[in-house]
């Protein structure tokens, strides 16, 4: 029966970052998946979150199944930071949210109820977009389209060429917004763009679909929420897939949240209906532990305070290192102009590296890049910094 199965392509990401595990180099670099690293190339458990994990052991009662949605202290956290304590899609109850195993969990939801409620509907994703976006969507049967994004020559967003993609969307369309620290790309809209887009999705009729995985990567939590708050101001529904493997470094708990904004409270609590129905043909019901970590954290002012404070220092080491790498390829002589990095926020940035040199740098030098160009900034440190950039200065001469 399984005779006549093809092996699938290995995952753009998570296959490189395979490959570099097997790698025997002692001096190997690994700037492709991901995942934030400290000074030391290590990925800690934050401070808060141990915290918070002791004081569940002690008060964690039963193991018993959560519900479809998961814990109430959770979903409500989760509203919180999305758009606001008082905001009034909370006090009107226009949002439900349920707990999803992380990001991909929550795009994942979201798909089969785009599939199964607008099952006309074509789903537009930037150009480029993180690599998984399309198979996600693509593997519940959505048709797939992309919007013109980035602008390679200049390193920056071409935002006419944005304007002019999305006034072709029809009306009953999904659009898929990065809410913050664009991946791969690095370059987000600024505040007034924000505005120019939520203007046009109420005029042309799309829904938005906002896929939040780095809030408080870019500039803090509250302005990283900007843009989702400045659509909701103009649009009355919504969906957002949170991911909390990056903010409070929980990868493998698998946290993240899908919400549902409505017009009303009642269709919010209609449509949910239909979301927890996707999720119990899924996977039935979301782990616990990880959601009851971010809960305790947000629940609690001291452990939120630490948490913020903790998140800020991952922010500003990336920040750093932003600029220590483009100030050391200057130092090394390359002419090549890479300051666009340190203007650009989150985990990543497109280098403007070709495939070709991408490839060197790994055989050469078994410095682990996605094909793309694309480098996660956040696996920079001061100690790969110099080998780093005296491959690249070598690659480019
Ligand atoms: N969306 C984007 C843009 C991401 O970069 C990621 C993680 N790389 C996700 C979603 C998925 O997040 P998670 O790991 O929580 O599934």
């Amino acid at each position: 029966m399984f005779e006549h199965i093809q092996a699938a392509p290995a995952d753009p990401i998570l296959g490189l970052n395979d490959a570099y595990k097997n790698d025997t180099n002692p001096n190997k670099i690994n700037l492709g998946v991901g995942v934030y690293k400290d000074e030391q190339g290590n990925t800690p458990i934050l401070k808060a979150v141990k915290q918070a994990e002791e004081r569940l052991l002690v008060k964690e009662k039963t193991k018993s199944y959560l519900s479809m949605e998961g814990a109430p202290a959770y979903r409500t956290a989760v509203q919180k930071l999305l758009f606001g304590s008082d905001h009034n899609i909370i006090t009107k109850q226009l949002a439900q949210t349920a707990h999803t195993p992380g990001g991909t969990g929550a795009l994942r939801v979201a798909a089969e109820f785009i599939k199964k409620h607008l099952p006309e509907a074509t789903i537009w994703v930037s150009n480029p977009t993180w690599a998984n976006h399309q198979s996600v969507f693509q593997s519940v049967g959505l048709e797939v389209g992309s919007y013109a994004y980035y602008d390679a020559k200049n390193k920056s967003l071409d935002f006419e060429a944005l304007l002019a993609s999305l006034s072709q969307i029809p009306e009953g369309d999904v659009v898929l917004f990065h809410g913050c620290c664009h991946n791969p790309t690095g370059v987000d809209p600024t505040p007034e763009q924000w505005y120019q887009l939520a203007k046009l999705c109420s005029k042309q009729g799309f829904l938005p679909l906002f896929d939040f995985a780095y809030q408080g990567f870019g500039q803090n939590l509250t302005d990283d929420a900007q843009g989702l708050r400045t659509f909701l101001e103009h649009v009355p529904e919504m969906l957002i897939a949170s991911s909390f493997s990056k903010n409070f470094g929980l990868y493998n708990e698998r946290v993240g949240a899908l919400t549902i904004v409505c017009d009303t409270a009642e269709q919010a609590e209609t449509a949910f209906t239909q979301v927890k129905r996707c999720i119990r043909t899924n996977y039935s019901n979301p782990p616990s532990h990880g959601s009851a970590i971010v809960a305790e954290i947000l629940n609690d002012a001291d452990l939120y305070a630490l948490w913020e404070s903790e998140l800020k220092d991952m922010r500003i080491r990336i920040h750093e290192m932003r600029s220590l790498f483009v100030n050391t390829l200057r130092a090394k002589g390359v002419s090549q102009d890479f300051s666009f990095i340190s203007q650009q926020q989150g985990m990543f940035s497109f280098s403007g590296l070709t495939p070709d040199q991408v490839a060197q740098l790994r055989k050469d030098y078994s410095i682990y890049i996605v094909g793309s160009g694309r480098i996660s900034v956040a696996g920079l440190t001061h100690d790969n910094m110099e080998p780093l950039c005296n491959a690249i200065a070598e690659i480019l001469k």
